[in-house]
């Protein structure tokens, strides 16, 4: 997608070889005319999957799948990195921030989801695909089914796109990374 991959060359950082920062449209100020295009972008590619409802991560899944649940006309979960107190029936699992490099829970109040359900995931970024296979569980545990993966910004030199799709399921990334090196972006 020509309009994320310019944000990303003209307001992204390289961090490292392994991590980019979008604070300036994504992570932390949200360009909202961007994350429309991004929303209307999954909601074209996942138009035949009779999807019912969109589940993301939070916080920085939310923007993306809330432009995409727009267009889709479908409900955005995002699943909770902590358990408020007024969680009636929870399913938990456990998952692992590569960002922070540390195990965290992760939970969803189950009446959200249900075996008729069609889900398709959305996430800011694709790396090794912790975060897809807990989000999976939480789906599965509830009895409903992934449809498709929506990714924002997948590093397609990591190896969470080969472990999704050998899951049999559909990976749409509307920018793909294939190296960051020398303080430059080379597209895949
Ligand atoms: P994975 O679970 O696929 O290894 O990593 C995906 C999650 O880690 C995303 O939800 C995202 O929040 C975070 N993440 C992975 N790589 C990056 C990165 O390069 N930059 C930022 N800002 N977040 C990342």
């Amino acid at each position: 997608m020509k309009l994320l991959q310019e944000a990303i060359e003209q307001r992204g950082t390289i961090i490292n070889d392994d991590i980019l920062k979008v604070d300036s449209f994504l992570n932390h100020q949200i360009d909202c005319r961007l994350m429309k295009a991004i929303g209307q972008e999954f909601a074209a590619h996942f138009q035949d999957q009779n999807v019912t409802k969109i589940v993301t991560i939070e916080s920085s899944g939310i923007a993306p799948a809330v432009f995409a649940g727009d267009c889709m006309d479908v409900p955005v979960i995002f699943m909770k990195k902590s358990e408020p107190s007024t969680m009636l029936d929870p399913v938990y699992t456990e998952a692992f921030s590569f960002t922070k490099n540390r195990k965290y829970t992760l939970c969803m109040e189950r009446q959200f989801l249900s075996k008729n359900d069609r889900v398709l995931f959305i996430d800011d970024f694709l790396a090794n695909g912790q975060a897809f296979l807990s989000a999976e569980d939480l789906i599965q545990q509830c009895g409903a089914h992934v449809v498709g993966v929506g990714i924002v910004i997948e590093k397609s030199f990591q190896k969470g796109r080969a472990l999704i799709e050998e899951k049999g399921y559909d990976v749409y990334s509307l920018a793909r990374i294939q190296a960051m090196k020398d303080n430059k972006i080379l597209w895949k």
